[in-house]
């Protein structure tokens, strides 16, 4: 078996820390934690030929787009005890059209939305939830945005753990606290913004026994990491030149670089791509703190953004965010919610539908190109991160221009007058 380390994340202190231990970050700088393994290049150029024997898929560890990949994430023996839904195997979908108004040689979208409960949390989820049931937890617990929440609840309900969730109060679209309620969470509203919620939970978690599932926890990221795999997969190992995704609390950037930096360490990888994170410009700290050359993050107090899954003015993760993006000379950009709005819509043209949140990477890949940060050659992979049901306020809101809902009489005639300067 493979060496596995849990470490503190920050190469100045790299303390070892137990597997089991029930803290969070590093007893010694207070970095976050995470897994490192002995990756042997010798046996990695047989893992494509092997990964892609799994793809028919007969037992569920074989079929999810995580478990595939798990030489990766050597974490648990008998892979047959992973918590699974089927989770990943998700699709990289060309928009040519789009391509040609930004301005870019090529462009494809990956799709993380059409995941089990429709963000690409659940790829993260299913790797920690397996090791709460490897350490006997009882309950699992996140402060949410929503799809956490919603992911967590699902994988807790397949596992047999009880789920707690903290959100701000009035923030979460009804469709993702429905999921998380469906999935038997309990919901407790508290504090106004994710930021305050997900300080509560902190506070409490160590103290009551709970399992936090945030992006702190570096199981998580063990999960998300095998975006970069699938993507290069479906790629034929051809590396884009950008991958662009929405950022919040940071977790995900920080896991498709740990991906992509594993991948590169064994040889899989032939080319670094650069990482591109995009905010909301009511939710900019990273943007703010790497634009302006700064190492360190100044919270935005009260962030603001229509894309709730990305509305964090506190990161957890920008430390590797931001160590993520050194290593691969990465890129940010804020943009506005009407950016975002009309990304969004630009999108739904070629019948691609995403949450709020997941538009934003082509609102920011847009203004980068028009400002010549990216090339106009360049070869582009957008991350959606939602799926288009999980805020369906949002369309209502936002739905001027568009041929939207009429009323008519039932009959014949009624409909043919609704009709009437449409067709
Ligand atoms: C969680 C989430 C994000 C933000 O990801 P981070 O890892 O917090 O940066 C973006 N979009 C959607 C749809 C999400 O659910
Ligand atoms: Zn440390």
């Amino acid at each position: 078996m493979t060496r596995v380390e849990l470490r503190c994340s920050d190469p100045a202190c790299a303390r070892r820390v137990d597997r089991d231990t029930a803290t969070y970050s590093c007893p010694g700088c207070g970095g976050l934690l995470e897994l490192s393994y002995d990756l042997s290049p010798e046996r990695a150029q047989d893992w494509p030929g092997v990964w892609r024997g799994r793809l028919p898929g007969g037992a569920d560890h074989d079929r999810s787009g995580v478990w595939r990949f798990r030489e990766l994430l050597p974490l648990f023996p008998d892979p047959s005890v992973a918590v699974s839904l089927g989770e990943g195997r998700t699709p990289l979908i060309e928009v040519p059209s789009v391509a040609a108004s930004v301005g870019v040689a090529e462009l494809a979208v990956k799709h993380l939305g059409v995941n089990p409960t429709g963000s690409f949390k659940d790829l993260g989820m299913t790797v920690c939830v397996t090791e709460a049931v490897r350490r006997g937890v009882k309950v699992v617990a996140c402060a949410s945005t929503g799809n956490t929440s919603a992911s967590m609840a699902a994988y807790a309900a397949r596992a047999g753990l009880r789920a707690l969730v903290l959100v701000p109060r009035g923030a979460v679209s009804g469709a993702k606290l429905a999921q998380a309620l469906d999935f038997g969470a309990l919901v407790v509203e508290a504090g106004s913004s994710f930021d305050e919620a997900f300080a509560l939970l902190r506070a409490i978690v160590e103290q009551l026994g709970l399992y936090l599932v945030n992006s702190v926890n570096p199981f998580r990221l063990e999960g998300q990491k095998t975006v970069a795999v699938e993507l290069l997969e479906q790629r034929g190992w051809r590396p884009p030149d950008y991958v662009v995704l929405p950022g919040g609390n940071l977790g995900n950037v920080s896991a498709l670089a740990k991906g992509l930096l594993e991948l590169w360490e064994v040889g899989l990888l032939s080319r670094m791509p650069r990482l591109v994170v995009v905010q909301a410009e009511g939710a900019s700290p990273f943007h703010r703190m790497w634009s302006g050359g700064r190492r360190e993050l100044t919270p935005e107090l009260e962030p603001a953004t229509r894309a709730t899954a990305i509305r964090i003015g506190n990161p957890a993760n920008w430390p590797r965010a931001r160590r993520a993006l050194e290593r691969t000379e990465g890129l940010t950009e804020a943009v506005s919610d009407l950016e975002i709005e009309s990304a969004k819509r630009e999108l739904a043209d070629s019948g691609i539908g995403c949450e709020p949140a997941s538009a934003a990477s082509l609102a920011g890949l847009r203004k980068l190109v028009a400002r010549g940060q990216i090339e106009a050659g360049a070869d582009v992979v957008l991350i959606l991160t939602g799926h288009q049901l999980k805020d369906t306020d949002y369309v209502g809101e936002h739905l001027s221009g568009r041929p939207g809902i009429r009323s008519a009489e039932p009959s014949v005639e009624g409909v043919g007058a609704a009709l009437r300067g449409w067709l």
